[in-house]
């Protein structure tokens, strides 16, 4: 199949913690066609974690140097900690015509929303990844054993303000297996990729 020159898109990936958007991140990143943006934050790594593919680790005083020189198309404190996207680093993937995908939180998504760029509103899908019922993540979390007891309270009652905002965004993927989710948001890319106003080109000259 020809390629057909088109804009680039900004996929922007929502879900509280434990619903499955690590995996579902995994799964996407084995076909290479989106650049992933690697997030900045101030937490520790966790044990496996890299710098500069998982996140960029930063001090506070760097982070905070950088939300001063507006670097950040958005950041946010979630659970005690910044984290945040790097402007630059989206908009060179977006002019060139190569699908981003960003992995951010509620408020994050709110500033991206409200951006004042229109390449990155027009840019923009929206997808909330969210369990059909908060339980699912009770269990999910307390599995998967990385946060203490306190962690994972904080971090239900973040996943339950997070939930709430889930008709904001323009999709929204009801967790399943993770093949199904995957195979979900696949088809959420395959149909923003067909989307008319996306596409360069002039079939009649
Ligand atoms: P974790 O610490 O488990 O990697 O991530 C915690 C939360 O921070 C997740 O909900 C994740 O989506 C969010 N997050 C990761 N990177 C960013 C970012 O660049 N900006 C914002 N606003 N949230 C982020």
């Amino acid at each position: 199949m020809i390629p057909i020159p088109r804009l680039g898109i900004l996929f922007l990936l929502s879900a509280p913690s434990g619903a499955g958007k690590s995996t579902l991140r995994a799964g996407l990143q084995k076909d290479q066609d989106f650049a992933y943006s690697v997030s900045c934050t101030t937490r520790s790594p966790r044990p496996g974690e890299v710098d500069g593919s998982d996140y960029h680790f930063l001090s506070r005083e760097n982070f905070e140097a950088k939300i001063a020189a507006g670097e950040f198309l958005e950041h946010a404190q979630v659970h005690g900690n910044y984290y945040g996207t790097l402007k630059s680093a989206v908009l060179d993937a977006l002019r060139i015509g190569t699908d981003v995908l960003i992995d951010i939180d509620v408020q994050g998504a709110a500033m991206v929303r409200a951006t004042d760029h229109p390449e990155i509103r027009d840019a923009l899908a929206d997808i909330f990844l969210m369990p059909s019922h908060i339980d699912v993540l009770r269990v999910r979390l307390a599995r998967r054993g990385t946060e203490s007891p306190d962690e994972i309270a904080l971090r239900l009652r973040n996943a339950e303000t997070e939930m709430r905002a889930w008709r904001q965004y323009r999709y929204a993927l009801i967790t399943g297996t993770p093949e199904e989710d995957l195979a979900g948001f696949r088809a959420i890319m395959r149909a923003e990729r067909s989307r008319s106003s996306r596409l360069l080109f002039d079939p009649l000259s």
